[in-house]
């Protein structure tokens, strides 16, 4: 099972709604990949607007490109399979022809589907010269290949979206199949806020808890450290309530405090 994941667009759980901030980013994969997935009739006619086959997205770690492709799936309607190029090479690249073969036709017969190439630069990235495992090398020219093959067939309803922290390790073969590259930023304050109240949303938070405060304490978080930060916030309540159990000076239904700004003083890991 090569493949980490294969889910039906019902059942991803997460919504565009979902990824804070990154609006630009959003309204980019709205025209190049929802719109062509959900109303093909639109894009058949011409050739200046034509679905688009490969996206790059790239950008600092943890700064949602993974939240992103799974919520383009939903919005999309489109399958979504998800592979790991460093699992690809390393668990893999005994039987790179079959592999490849078995996975591009298994996603025709899915298709809308959006493949999702984490770490697209393993899988894909520069020639490494006479260091770079054969095998390697092998897989990718398969991947290549099967991936040039698509394009002549009914390709329409199938996108390879790779994501990166790299972009200079891709080689000009790959840059040219992903003709559209988006960035994803790391969020400012004012975006920041923004993902803070989505991760916030379903939290109990002190009267007068002040998300504006937080975001401008948190210069330089991403996505995802802003999350880790708010999870260790969670647990204080949590560790306090257990510290008065275990002092034998709780009575009544144990009932966890609201969070507070304090609580949100651990540094970055
Ligand atoms: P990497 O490059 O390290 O693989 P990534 O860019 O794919 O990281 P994600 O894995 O999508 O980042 O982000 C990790 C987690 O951080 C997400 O599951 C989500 O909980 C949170 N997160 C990141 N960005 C956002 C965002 N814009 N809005 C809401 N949550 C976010």
């Amino acid at each position: 099972n090569f493949v980490s994941a294969v889910v039906p667009p019902g059942e991803i759980g997460v919504k565009f709604d979902d990824v804070g901030a990154l609006e630009d980013v959003k309204k980019a994969l709205n025209e190049l990949v929802i719109l062509p997935m959900r109303r093909p009739e639109l894009f058949s006619r011409g050739n200046l607007l034509r679905p688009c086959k490969g996206i790059l997205l790239f950008g600092p770690p943890g700064t949602g490109k993974t939240l992103l492709a799974k919520a383009l799936a939903t919005e999309a309607r489109a399958n979504f399979i998800s592979i790991t190029g460093s699992t690809l090479t390393s668990k893999w690249f005994g039987d790179a022809e079959k592999l490849t073969k078995a996975l591009f036709s298994f996603a025709s017969k899915l298709a809308p589907v959006i493949i999702f190439v984490d770490e697209v630069d393993s899988l894909l990235g520069a020639r490494g010269g006479s260091s770079e495992h054969e095998a390697t090398r092998r897989m990718r020219n398969e991947f290549m290949a099967a991936w040039d093959g698509l394009r002549s067939k009914d390709s329409q309803r199938i996108l390879i979206l790779g994501a990166t922290n790299r972009p200079f390790d891709l080689d000009d073969a790959v840059i040219r199949r992903l003709p559209r590259r988006i960035y994803v930023d790391l969020p400012d304050a004012e975006n920041r806020l923004k993902i803070l109240k989505i991760i916030l949303a379903r939290e109990n938070l002190e009267s007068g808890f002040s998300f504006e405060q937080l975001a401008n304490a948190t210069d330089g978080y991403s996505g995802s450290d802003l999350k880790n930060l708010c999870i260790a916030a969670a647990y204080r309540p949590v560790q306090e309530l257990l510290e008065v159990e275990s002092k034998g000076e709780q009575f009544g239904v144990p009932v966890l405090r609201p969070l507070k700004l304090d609580d949100f003083t651990h540094s970055k890991a």
